[in-house]
């Protein structure tokens, strides 16, 4: 059986920026190991959800390793809850949380306190509180993030997100979407939390301390994507595959957690643009032998496509493509290269433009495809596909498939 690589480089399509020469970044950025991989293989063009559809990194996600998120998504947060370790019970209400800055009429200064980063003493201060027999449990995450989760009895997920998504207005207040008596009281809870956090956090000496220093402080918990905990099948039980996962962003090392995939540390991948990524390929390397399927994330192209910072995005595909230059020596594996999106940098956004994947195996059917990227890769002999084909199209090329028929 051959091994599989998907290494999935979030965000990485785009659309032709004027100053690239009206180019993709990744047209534009020089690429010879991905270049190498795409003359090799087959590549195609894919929309990872459906076509049409913006997709989320989370459904993407779920896409591309075959659970349909119509079925299986339930909201952003217990993912990124997973990501950073919570561990979530059934009947859990998770969500993800930025720590914020409001002035005292709750409007919104800045949506990550000024990208604080030292966010331990506001979790020690308000962890485990409880209110009305429902318990809060908060975890730091990456930079100005929080995994929140309320656990109690009756709870529902369908509130409204608190978080307005945008500076210089108001909070939402916890607003039922539904109108079971389980959602009225779920807000009236996190309500009652907000508020008593909010006067807590104001009178930290930490907040106190940043505000001398000239800094926003970080007191409000401007939380969003609420969602209960979903049961997915392991990937294991799914296609007897022993996989990992080897990430630094806390949604997909949750996504993986949530399937059953190992998540080992590894050293220098923050989740963000700065991300040593060489090193996920030498664990790759160092693991192979007990792993049947690797799934690599890269995320910086996504972080830059929403900065705008389309120069930005050429270097870091350019540092992708030197990444994986160890891989290329790999004789057994399929591997496959493709995105969970495009992050066009004039949107500054998710689009839903398709993105292009190449796959290689030393005996796949090639194509005329010279280059990974939009263009070149939509030629290629995979044609337009969905994230849905992704998987069944790999089990069948790591020669597991089974028969239809006779
Ligand atoms: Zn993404």
């Amino acid at each position: 059986m051959k091994k599989t690589i998907l290494i999935i480089c979030d965000g990485l399509g785009d659309r032709p920026v004027k100053e690239l020469e009206r180019k993709t970044p990744l047209e534009f950025a020089k690429t010879p190991n991905l270049d190498k991989l795409a003359q090799m293989g087959i590549s195609g063009a894919m929309n990872t959800v459906d076509i049409g559809v913006r997709p989320g990194s989370d459904t993407a996600h779920l896409a591309l390793l075959g659970y349909d998120p119509d079925v299986y998504y339930t909201g952003r947060g217990p993912f990124e809850c997973a990501g950073v370790g919570m561990e979530m019970l059934p009947g859990d209400i998770s969500f993800r949380a930025n720590m914020g800055t409001v002035d005292d009429e709750l409007n919104v200064i800045d949506r990550r306190a000024g990208r604080i980063d030292d966010t331990e003493e506001i979790i020690k201060a308000l962890n485990h509180t409880k209110i009305d027999g429902v318990e809060f449990i908060l975890k730091k995450a990456v930079g100005h993030r929080v995994g929140f989760i309320m656990r109690g009895k009756g709870l529902s997920s369908k509130i409204r997100d608190c978080d307005p998504h945008k500076e210089g207005v108001k909070v939402h207040l916890p607003e039922p979407l539904d109108e079971s008596t389980e959602a009225k009281f779920t807000c009236q809870v996190l309500e009652k939390f907000l508020k008593m956090s909010f006067d807590v956090l104001k009178k930290l000496p930490m907040n106190i301390e940043r505000e001398k220093q000239g800094k926003l402080p970080a007191n409000y918990f401007l939380v969003r994507g609420a969602g209960i905990t979903p049961q997915l099948k392991s990937f294991k039980d799914k296609y007897g595959l022993n996989a990992v996962c080897l990430a630094g962003g806390g949604l997909y090392k949750g996504i993986a957690k949530l399937i059953g995939m190992d998540t080992p540390e590894v050293i220098g991948a923050t989740g963000k643009p700065d991300s040593d990524l060489t090193t996920k390929i030498t664990k790759l390397i160092e693991l192979y032998d007990k792993y049947d399927f690797f799934f690599v994330h890269f995320k910086g192209a996504d972080t830059l496509g929403e900065d705008g910072d389309y120069e930005g995005k050429v270097k870091f595909i350019e540092k992708i493509d030197s990444a994986i230059e160890p891989l290329l020596k790999i004789e057994d594996a399929l591997i496959v290269i493709t995105a969970d999106h495009s992050t066009p940098c004039n949107l500054k956004a998710h689009s839903a433009d398709d993105v292009p994947v190449t796959m290689f195996a030393s005996d796949i059917r090639d194509d005329d495809v010279e280059h990974f990227n939009e263009k070149e890769c939509a030629k290629g002999r995979l044609g337009h596909i969905k994230g849905e084909n992704l998987m069944p199209i790999v089990i069948d090329l790591m020669g597991l498939a089974e028969l239809f028929g006779a």
